[in-house]
């Protein structure tokens, strides 16, 4: 038994049961539904409304006081005891899904936010700051492009008219989409920083699950570059003209799709690359493509390994492009996770509340972007991990054990009573 305190004595309310929070994520599973036992709710559909909807009446019901940004991120407010005009301390995620969307991506992070509301209230603590749970626009990516939209417009990382400006598959414009489903706030961008943001979220890999361990703490960011490659040879008759002449697109992204697959193997842990879309044109039989247009990413643990790794994916695309008579452009490029740093007196914090409360934690990086990446380049950020089942995510089998999460979202609220001062 360790020795308490009289100062853990005053910080230590009972801890935080689920009960609550497990039937919110339950009650937000159903919203969406996809794909058994998945869910999909893509930015500003009709399911992303429902799930706001949903997320701003629990709001409202814990008393607390929405806000909606010009982007359509939605800050839910429990006002601090000390100074009103005090800035906030942060804590939230996504509500969107990814089009083969899981159950906890995002949501779990919003929802334990509100969780740590509803057990301040419950427990009667006051804070000296302003606590505001907060659900980003469009982080996944998955309808409108950039992934992480909503936090770097807010970040002041991206121009607002940029990102409303962006049009999905079908040429609807993202401002027009956020105004149908009624969330096109008035609240100025970029944001006003918080003193401190905390994020919570799956960690999508399975290293937590298969170590045993309930709780990683962030302390560094892969460094991700995306582009599109348009890739331009010449269409011709697919049973009359022989092998010899063909300059044919379709075959350079098939090689290139594999040359990439190589690089993000090179590393073991440390790369992944993916080549995530391929769009031909004219996409017909009877006839080789003259087009082809190949969406990638990667990424490394390090800057350094990241620079490396382009320098690969250059080579690769010019030897294959010259080889095979086609011409190429990088279009659309775009890159996040460079030289983020977490704040190490907000992980400090963390792992003593959970040395505290006998979670075990290890420190991690993270390969995935999360909007914490966005907020820690304007506040104090941290992000914590818990395990997702086998790592299973982006997918519809995507699941939790709460057991093994609760203990992470009692750190989460014990790290933000302490940030926003008891
Ligand atoms: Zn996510």
């Amino acid at each position: 038994v360790k020795p308490v305190s009289a100062a853990e004595v005053i910080t230590a309310p009972p801890a935080i049961d689920g009960t609550h929070l497990w039937g919110s994520l339950e009650a937000a599973a159903e919203i969406g539904p996809w794909r058994a036992p998945g869910v999909q709710r893509l930015a500003l559909s009709d399911a992303d409304r429902q799930m706001r909807d949903a997320f701003c009446g629990w709001c409202e019901n814990a008393g607390l006081a929405l806000r909606v940004d010009r982007v359509g991120n939605i800050f839910a407010r429990r006002p601090g005891a000390v100074d009103e005009t005090a800035d906030p301390v942060m804590v939230g995620s996504h509500l969107d899904t990814q089009v083969a969307g899981g159950r906890y991506d995002g949501v779990l992070g919003v929802l334990a936010g509100l969780e740590v509301v509803r057990w301040l209230d419950k427990h009667e603590l006051s804070t000296c700051r302003p606590v505001e749970v907060v659900s980003w626009s469009n982080e996944e990516g998955a309808r409108f492009r950039p992934s992480m939209l909503g936090s770097a417009v807010f970040a002041g990382a991206l121009d607002q008219e940029v990102a409303l400006g962006q049009t999905d598959e079908d040429g609807l414009r993202f401002a027009d989409e956020l105004d149908r489903i009624g969330y096109a706030g008035s609240a100025e961008v970029p944001g006003r920083p918080p003193h401190a943001y905390f994020e919570l979220h799956i960690e999508q890999s399975d290293s937590l699950d298969r170590n045993g361990l309930d709780l990683g703490i962030v302390t560094s960011a892969y460094a991700a570059r995306g582009m599109t490659v348009r890739l331009r040879g010449r269409t011709a008759h697919a049973g009359a003209t022989p092998m010899r002449r063909r300059e044919d697109p379709l075959v350079g992204a098939a090689e290139l799709i594999s040359a990439l697959d190589v690089i993000g193997r090179s590393g073991g842990e440390e790369t992944r690359a993916t080549a995530t879309r391929l769009q031909a044109w004219p996409n017909r039989t009877g006839i080789t493509a003259g087009e082809a247009v190949l969406t990638l990413d990667y990424r490394h643990a390090t800057p350094d390994g990241l620079t490396r790794m382009t320098g690969e994916l250059e080579r690769a695309l010019d030897e294959i492009c010259a080889r095979r008579g086609l011409s190429f452009a990088r279009e659309e490029e775009w890159e996040f996770g460079q030289d983020i740093s977490f704040n190490p007196a907000l992980a400090a914090a963390a792992r003593r509340h959970a040395a505290r409360l006998d979670v075990a934690t290890t420190d991690m990086p993270s390969s995935a972007g999360h909007d914490a990446y966005w907020l820690a380049t304007i506040a104090p950020t941290l992000i914590l991990f818990v395990p997702c089942v086998d790592g299973i995510t982006h997918n519809e089998h995507e699941a939790i054990d709460p057991e093994r999460v609760l203990p992470g979202v009692n750190v989460l609220a014990a790290s933000v009573l302490e940030a926003a001062g008891q």
